[in-house]
């Protein structure tokens, strides 16, 4: 009996749960959306877009929340 541990998901960059298959590197959509939503933001200028990149080497903020 040699089974390893189970491969470790990589999980969502954004908000850090576990990634779905459909989504990944995402948890969902709305997290895929989120990074979409940076990536423009720093592709393009977007007027009135407020970006807050305090910390860009964590992974644990929480999405902004967008009800829509
Ligand atoms: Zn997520």
């Amino acid at each position: 009996m040699s089974a390893g541990p189970p491969p470790a998901a990589k999980p969502c960059p954004i908000c850090g749960k576990p990634a779905l298959e459909r989504y990944r590197p995402f948890c969902g959509k709305r997290c895929a959306d989120v990074d979409l939503a940076r990536w423009f933001s720093g592709v393009y200028v977007v007027p009135g877009a407020e970006t807050d990149e305090d910390n860009p080497g964590t992974s644990e903020d929480e999405p902004p929340r967008r009800d829509s």
